[in-house]
């Protein structure tokens, strides 16, 4: 059996590297068009700031790593097509084109930052970050002390990383977001104001409800960004606007932003291919649904539960919800399962119900509010998702609650969960306790 992958990091490597310990006596081909795999783009934001300066520390294996492991791996080398009734791909490696066969094709492309047409600028100091090259330049740019006007177009994840990573180097950050709020994708207008207002007393500045119409050279060596609001004036421009799936080579069905339509153990509608991670739909767990979670949680979850099913073995998976955290000044967001805005997408009847409790004791020093929002089935009160924000103590507080939405808990089971208590945690009922026995 000849397994061939097409990309080699997050989704690619996981897959290839634990199909191969499963089957060692299969063939198991990479093929990268980068010179590297395996890049953690998730340390790019903390990189940009300083917190450590060598980027093979974001590389968690090399080439020869992953070939020493049995694995046929070749970089600088691109997938330009693929002839399903031949299984059959063409690739090229420098100038040179060669056919390969396989038996099964693991689609592994990722995605790629959208870049709008924002009109004709200079590129030399706009960026996105995505790649080793997007961080040596963003870190170099943020270095320099001449530059201290960033704008940051786009309030999602990496939006607000880039804002974090920058106003920690003292420089002036303005965010400028088309939604009404920021992070609007996962997290409530009513959660995610004490943010929004924290960015505001931080002196940088956020425009929300503002739209980006053109990006123009300023006399001064900068930018000037029109938007529908007025101008914001530029040394260094950051684009955080999201991401496309690269999946235009593959004549397969997709979902409306192109990500490849599999099934829960990423099947095609071909049989012979497979695809994972930023590039393809999983399933989601509570929402019983194809979706869209670009995460690099997802990929290499999924990619490890692909590469057992393939190889015959049983797979624990129960499907994905969309578990994200992310820290913007002091404060800790989080979030899992379905919002309120994925319910009302797909029209489903869900009770929601918000509480403002402490992380901790009061008399131990550093208690903050925390608020935590849970969304739970109206009949069964079985839960469904939840958001939690708070200074201290958030992220770990989604995790129990995405192990309770896995376990089909209940909000009054949730309010008796034997969660620990020690003075510096929590109280003697945790706030996830407050929440399922507030919820009605
Ligand atoms: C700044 C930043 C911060 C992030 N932070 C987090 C976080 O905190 N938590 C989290 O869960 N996720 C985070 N993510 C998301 C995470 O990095 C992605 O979800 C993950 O990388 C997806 O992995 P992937 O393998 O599917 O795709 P990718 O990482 O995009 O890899 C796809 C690979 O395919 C290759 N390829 C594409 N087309 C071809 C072709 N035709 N031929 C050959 N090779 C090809 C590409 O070169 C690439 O190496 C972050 C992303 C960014 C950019």
């Amino acid at each position: 059996m000849k397994v061939v992958v097409i990309g080699g990091n997050a989704a690619g490597m996981s897959f290839a590297a634990k199909y191969k310990r499963n089957k060692p006596s299969d063939d198991v081909v990479v093929i990268e068009k980068r010179d590297h795999i395996s890049f953690g783009a998730c340390g790019l934001p903390y990189f940009v700031a300083g917190m450590f300066d060598d980027t093979e520390r974001m590389i968690s294996r090399t080439p020869e790593q992953a070939i020493a492991s049995g694995l046929d791996v070749h970089v600088n080398t691109e997938m330009l097509s693929v002839n399903r009734v031949k299984k059959q791909i063409l690739v090229r490696k420098q100038n040179s084109e060669q056919v390969l066969d396989y038996d099964m094709l693991i689609i592994a492309t990722g995605a790629r930052p959208v870049i709008p047409d924002f009109g004709e600028y200079r590129s030399e100091f706009v960026y996105t970050l995505t790649s080793q090259a997007d961080g040596l330049a963003v870190k170099k740019a943020l270095g320099d002390n001449n530059k201290q006007r960033i704008a940051v177009i786009g309030g999602g994840f990496i939006g607000l990383e880039v804002f974090d990573a920058a106003h920690g180097l003292g420089k002036h950050v303005t965010i400028i977001e088309r939604e009404e709020h920021i992070m609007s994708q996962q997290f409530s207008p009513d959660m995610i104001k004490v943010v929004e207002e924290a960015i505001r007393d931080s002196g940088a500045d956020l425009k929300t409800n503002t739209s980006v119409l053109a990006i123009r050279d300023s006399e001064q060596d900068g930018y000037i960004i029109d938007t529908d609001r007025g101008q914001v004036d530029a040394d260094i421009v950051i684009l955080a606007l999201g991401f496309i799936p690269n999946t235009e080579l593959f004549d397969l069905p997709k979902a409306a932003n192109g990500a490849l339509l599999a099934d829960e153990f990423g099947m095609t509608e071909d049989p012979h291919i497979y695809a994972v991670g930023d590039c393809a739909v999983v399933h989601h767990l509570t929402l019983e649904h194809s979706v869209y979670i670009p995460l690099a949680t997802t990929a290499n979850k999924q990619a490890r539960m692909m590469a057992d099913k393939l190889a015959g073995k049983e797979t624990h998976m129960l499907g994905f919800l969309g578990s994200s955290s992310l820290k913007v000044l002091d404060y800790e967001l989080a979030r899992t399962g379905i919002s309120e805005r994925m319910a009302n997408m797909y029209n489903m009847d869900v009770s929601v119900s918000t509480i403002v409790d402490k992380n901790q004791t009061d008399y131990y020093p550093g208690q903050e509010d925390i608020a935590l929002k849970l969304i739970y089935q109206p009949e069964s009160h079985e839960l469904l998702g939840g958001e939690i924000i708070g200074k201290k103590g958030a992220v770990n507080r989604i995790n129990a609650l995405a192990v309770a939405i896995s376990a089909k808990l209940t909000t009054e089971q949730l309010g008796y969960v034997d969660f620990a208590y020690a003075p510096p945690f929590s109280r003697t009922w945790d706030a996830l306790n407050v929440a399922g026995n507030v919820a009605k």
